[in-house]
This record gives C-alpha cells, structure tokens and sequence, in this order.
C-alpha cells in the first residue's frame, strides 16, 4: 500500500546522516539506502544562487521562505535565504544510493545545507533520483503506457510539482484509453461513461483529473495533493489487476463448486 508518509518525509530536506531507505527500482526492495562515502557537494556561486533565485521568482520567493511548508520551491528558498546568516553554505550535491539486496546503484542531485561550522549534521533536499523511483509499486498488469506516464510524474514529484501533476493527468487520459472510453469530447465525460462500468473508480478520476487540471492551468497544487492523488490512483489500477486475474478466479471457484456442491434432496410431500 502506498506509504505516504515515507514519501513526505523524503521531500524534506533531511540529515544525510539519518536518511529514511528507500525502495530500489530494480528489485523493488526497501534496501536502497544512501551511501554517505558518495555524497559530494559544491558550494554555490553567487551566480547559481541568483539563478535559483530568478528560477523562483515567480513563486515569491522571499514569501515562502517565511512559511513552515516543505514545497520544493519553499525549501529551496529556505536553504538559498538561510545562507545570507552567513551560517550555511547553499550547495548542490551528487550522492549514491545503493540497495543492499541487489548491489544495484541509483544516483542523486539535489540542494544541500551545510552548517559553517559543523559539517557533520548536513542536511539535502533530492531533486532527482536516476533511475525514478516508484512511489508505489508499478505492477505488470497495468498497461505499460500508464505505467511510463506514472513514472514520469514519480520523477517530477520531488522537484517540480506542476510537471508532476500534469503527468498524472496524463496517466488519468491513458488510463481512459486502454479501458476504451475515448468517445466523448473531453476527458471529464471520457470518465462519466466510464461510470456505469466502475461506479467508485469514475468518482475518483473526476477528483485526480481536476488536480491535473489545476497542475496544468493554475500552479497550484502541493507535494501533499500529489500524494493523496497517487494514494487514490493505485488503488483505481486495481481494475487491470483485477481484469487480469479473473477469469482464472473464476475457473477456480466453479470447479471448488462442482467438487463440492451437494445435489439439493427432493421434497416428499407427505399428505
Ligand atoms: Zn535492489
């Protein structure tokens, strides 16, 4: 089931020392866990900075610095503001994961905050991880064409929210056309004729579409939405899980009924 309180906790910025595991996108394991020996940062430059700065200009910057939120854009304000103390070095770093169970190696970008004065209690903010992560486990009865669009939100997820959400609206059209419901004119009644078929599933579209929309249109739309969305969507892709698992339930279930089911005894009437 989806962990959303993992994945909260990995879009902060956290202790490098400290960094919650994490599942590995090749054996799907929860062992992949950063390897402290690999992280290298960079202090930024002045120009970087006001790169980043020009980056978040239109995000009033200076505005989500003061807010307690873990936006990527707030963060990002809060770790390139907080240097102006003087008490921490803005820096971008690279690091490696690596997954204990399969040796398999996924890489790392993102912003760091280093105290001046300790650098042991370093802290990071993940832009990027490479390969993508699933946020939820990707299963291989859902059509691929969802799939990839899922994990193009997955990977937007952890740097650019709007992308992100706009991939998930993506996922919601794709999931529309591998059901067949393409006829209509847009995709909120592509959804509506959905719903004599899979009633609760349509219920839940229509709210993942309009925060897709509002991703795509407006800017508006938080970490915390995301997760909620992806929350719902993983438990939507049951459809093609079960599409794929019940015709063989089905066989199972008449011949447990054929082994067992008693002939029903004549009624005598007796006068
Ligand atoms: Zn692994």
């Amino acid at each position: 089931m989806f962990n959303k309180q993992l994945w909260a906790n990995v879009s902060k910025l956290h202790f490098l020392e400290s960094y919650p595991a994490l599942p590995c996108p090749y054996c799907k394991s929860m062992n992949l866990k950063l390897d402290t020996e690999s992280f290298t940062a960079r202090k930024l430059s002045w120009q970087a900075r006001r790169a980043y700065q020009e980056q978040f200009k239109d995000n009033e910057l200076m505005d989500f610095a003061n807010k307690e939120d873990n936006s990527f854009f707030k963060l990002a304000a809060l770790v390139l503001t907080a240097a102006d103390g003087a008490m921490y070095q803005p820096s971008q770093f690279i690091a490696f994961f690596k997954c204990g169970m399969c040796n398999e190696n996924v890489s790392s970008t993102g912003l760091a905050k280093i105290p001046n004065n300790d650098t042991s209690v370093r802290q990071i903010k993940v832009e990027s991880f490479n390969p993508p992560l699933p946020l939820f486990p990707l299963s291989d009865t859902t059509p691929t064409s969802i799939n990839e669009e899922l994990l193009s939100s997955f990977n937007h997820f952890f740097s650019d929210t709007c992308s992100s959400g706009n991939r998930l609206r993506r996922a919601v059209e794709k999931l529309c056309l591998e059901l067949g419901y393409t006829q209509e004119r847009n995709l909120y009644q592509n959804i509506e004729a959905m719903a004599d078929e899979f009633p609760l599933e349509a219920r839940w579209l229509q709210s993942l579409r309009l925060v897709g929309n509002e991703a795509t249109h407006a800017d508006k739309i938080t970490e915390d939405d995301l997760l909620d969305s992806y929350k719902v969507f993983e438990v939507v892709l049951d459809i093609f899980r079960r599409k794929h698992i019940e015709p063989e339930i089905e066989k199972v279930a008449l011949q447990l009924q054929d082994k067992f089911k008693k002939p029903h005894k004549q009624l005598s009437l007796k006068p």
